[in-house]
């Protein structure tokens, strides 16, 4: 029976499986390879995935996303507090202290764990893996930041198997695009000999997280991991929205902080713009039609005005990348190259920092989006 590979991520989850000598990343029903971390609830049925994500601002209090950073932790946890009042939909304290979801289901009000709600995006998962096999699947390897805690760990391991899955192991995200890295590269040093380290980078949606790996044939070591729970695309985006809404207050009288769904249209919106000023540095177009109050409003941006206004998170991605190389104890003459994973690794000014700390331009040998879920794979392979 195959097992598969799962990254899960706090954006897109990816699904991967070896087979044939080979690794395939495994298509979803809309024949994307991302599934977005999205459970929604509705009035006659629930969904997942890519159906959940589309219909998301039409039912904004039922569309759940963002859980993997709510696995394993408290309500009062800074990290859940920070969330608290910026998502659409309602965060609860359970019983125990947990964290409580609620959504209104079948026309009921109902509270569910972070871990359930995980599940249930898992057995989309599992059902898109068995599709793409054409067989049962009840292994897997998923993937974890290298910063979660036992509790997080376990938690997760609790959502797997609600969704009928059985864990083989957790491995660590960047440790997973490091076996991928290490199976797909011929040239390593020979098992005795000085090994070759390389940095791997990964900064996703939510998370950045850094590890400094020494390779040899057959041998992999983790020589250093660094990462901030706190840094992702997801803060760009935020950023981006807040410089907007500050402008069409003044411009246009209206206040999309305080209105969900002109909000979450904006977070759409300024995430294209984000992705186009990493390819074009000219000034870029934005607006959305009737916006507020049947408003349509429009502005524009270039990639030096993004990234002025994201300096303070630009300068907390080069103290994680800093850290990175000095609890590895190398020199930078010791470091062989870069490779970068994760979407917000495609944002020129994170390139540009890289190569100012670790002294290379970073390099894109591994599939910057399916490296973890196929290292994953690998890794039971
Ligand atoms: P995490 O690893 O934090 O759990 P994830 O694995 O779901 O999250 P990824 O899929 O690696 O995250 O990356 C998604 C992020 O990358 C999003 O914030 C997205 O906006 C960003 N991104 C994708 N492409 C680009 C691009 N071309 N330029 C800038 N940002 C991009
Ligand atoms: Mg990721």
């Amino acid at each position: 029976m195959s097992v598969i590979g799962i990254d899960f991520g706090n954006e897109s989850c990816f699904v991967a499986v070896a087979r044939a000598g080979g690794i395939e990343t495994i298509d979803n029903d809309y024949s994307l390879r991302a599934t977005p971390g999205f459970v929604a609830f509705g009035e006659r049925q629930r969904v997942l995935g890519v159906a959940a994500k589309n219909q998301a601002v039409t039912n904004l209090k039922n569309t759940i996303f963002g859980f993997k950073r709510f696995l394993g932790r408290r309500y009062d946890d800074p990290r859940v507090q920070e969330d608290v009042n910026k998502v659409p939909f309602k965060i609860v304290q359970t019983e125990n202290g947990g964290v409580g979801i609620k959504a209104t289901y079948l026309g009921q009000d109902q509270v569910y764990t972070p871990e359930q709600v995980s599940a249930m995006l898992f057995t989309k998962l599992k059902e898109t893996a068995e599709h793409g096999i054409q067989a049962k699947v009840h292994d897997c390897v998923i993937s974890v930041p290298s910063y979660f805690t036992d509790a997080e760990r376990r938690a997760l391991l609790d959502a797997a198997q609600i969704s009928g899955l059985h864990v083989l192991r957790l491995i660590n995200e960047t440790a997973a695009a490091a076996l991928c890295y290490g199976i797909y590269k011929q040239d390593l040093p020979e098992p005795d000999d000085k090994p070759r380290n390389v940095v791997i980078v990964d900064c996703g949606h939510s998370a950045i997280q850094v590890s400094v790996c020494a390779f040899n044939k057959g041998k992999l070591k983790v020589l250093a991991s660094s990462a901030d729970p706190n840094l992702g695309g997801r803060n760009f985006d935020a950023a981006l929205a807040g410089h907007f809404c500050v402008e069409f207050r003044s411009k246009y009288g209206i206040d999309p902080e305080n209105n969900p769904r002109a909000y979450m249209r904006l977070l759409t919106e300024v995430e294209k713009l984000k992705k186009q000023m990493s390819a074009n540095a000219t000034k870029l177009p934005l607006g959305i039609e009737c916006f507020m109050e049947e408003k349509d409003v429009s502005s524009h941006m270039c990639r030096a005005d993004f990234e002025q206004i994201s300096a303070s998170l630009f300068q907390r991605v080069e103290v994680v990348l800093q850290k990175c190389l000095d609890d590895s104890k190398l020199t930078l003459n010791d470091i062989h190259s870069v490779e970068i994973v994760g979407g917000s690794t495609r944002i020129p000014a994170i390139k540009l920092l890289i190569e100012k700390v670790f002294g290379k331009t970073p390099s894109t040998t591994l599939n910057q989006d399916e490296a973890v879920s196929r290292g994953c794979a690998l890794q039971c392979a």
